[in-house]
């Protein structure tokens, strides 16, 4: 099995139009969604006969009215302001609650109990070239990195119980935490940039990060022609880097109809410049 990886320093790099255009050209492929705060592949592949599973991300305190003395106890301790009073009532605010359990602990009433935040979820379903898993995370809560584990867990076993060979992860974009779990262990890694100031130097932060691990980076530069100097100037630290510059996209119209149509730019236009790029992208990466 090769998981490949596509990563980003920020969204709306072009992580996802690759990623789509990689999915949809192959067949028996997984792909797994980890960009969990903002899975949008989902939009391109229109998975069928979806399985939908709940996350459990922590805990949330609740407190029962009818017991609670008003001691102010919970109040006083809860280091993450998340109980206060309110119109002559103790109040706790699930956004601000952090589910470290103390107050359970300590209420001398036993007022507060604690309950699981499961309202994220994630799915399994099947689309037009394989599988694809994402999930979503429900506003405000946190344990996205966990829940990108389990998305590639599941990815992983889908690989096996089918014995297909490829999984295409769409990573978050960044360097924290849910990108760390979304590329630990993975065979190869595709960072897309842009050739702007701060996408070169989100680049570098990202390769910063993978060096860390046994990974083969590869770059593409999307929208290649918004700036030739810069371009220019990320080709050649990445040969001075030695890092292998797969391809680099110009900006093509064809990739906006493609997003409008909900469908990969390979599927929309396959014979246009873009396309053609980004196949023989596919083809240095998988078949190296
Ligand atoms: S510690 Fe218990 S009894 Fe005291 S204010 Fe908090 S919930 Fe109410
Ligand atoms: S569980 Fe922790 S964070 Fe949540 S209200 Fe209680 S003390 Fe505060």
């Amino acid at each position: 099995m090769t998981e490949i990886a596509i990563l980003s320093g920020k969204g709306g790099t072009g992580k996802s139009t690759l990623c789509a255009s990689f999915a949809t050209m192959e067949h028996d492929i997984v792909v797994a969604d980890c960009d969990v705060d903002a899975a949008d592949m989902y939009l391109v592949l229109f998975p069928e006969d979806y399985v939908e599973n709940n996350f459990i991300t922590g805990y949330k305190a609740r407190l029962d009215q009818t017991t609670c003395t008003k001691c102010g106890l919970c109040i006083d301790k809860c280091r993450f302001r998340a109980i206060s009073m309110i119109d002559g009532d103790v109040t706790i605010s699930d956004t601000s609650c952090d589910g470290c359990k103390l107050c359970s602990r300590i209420c001398p009433t036993q007022s507060i109990t604690m309950i699981p935040s499961d309202k994220s979820c994630w799915y399994v379903g099947n689309y037009r070239n394989g599988k694809l898993v994402h999930a979503r995370l429900d506003p405000g809560e946190e344990n996205s990195g966990k829940l990108v584990s389990i998305v590639r867990e599941k990815a992983r076993k889908l690989i096996d119980e089918n014995n297909w060979k490829c999984v295409i992860i769409d990573g978050p974009p960044g360097v924290g935490c849910p990108v760390i779990a979304s590329i630990t262990g993975v065979d190869k890694v595709v960072v897309v940039t842009e050739p702007t100031n701060s996408g070169f130097h989100d680049l570098k932060r990202i390769m910063e990060l993978i060096n860390n691990y046994r990974i083969n980076p590869y770059v593409v530069i999307n929208k290649s022609d918004l700036n030739i100097e810069i371009s220019r100037e990320i080709r050649s630290w990445c040969d001075s880097n030695g890092i292998c510059l797969a391809g680099a996209i110009p900006f093509d119209e064809q990739v906006v109809q493609a997003m409008i149509n909900c469908r990969s730019v390979v599927e929309w236009s396959p014979e246009s410049e873009v396309s053609l790029i980004i196949k023989s992208i596919w083809e240095k990466v998988n078949k190296d």
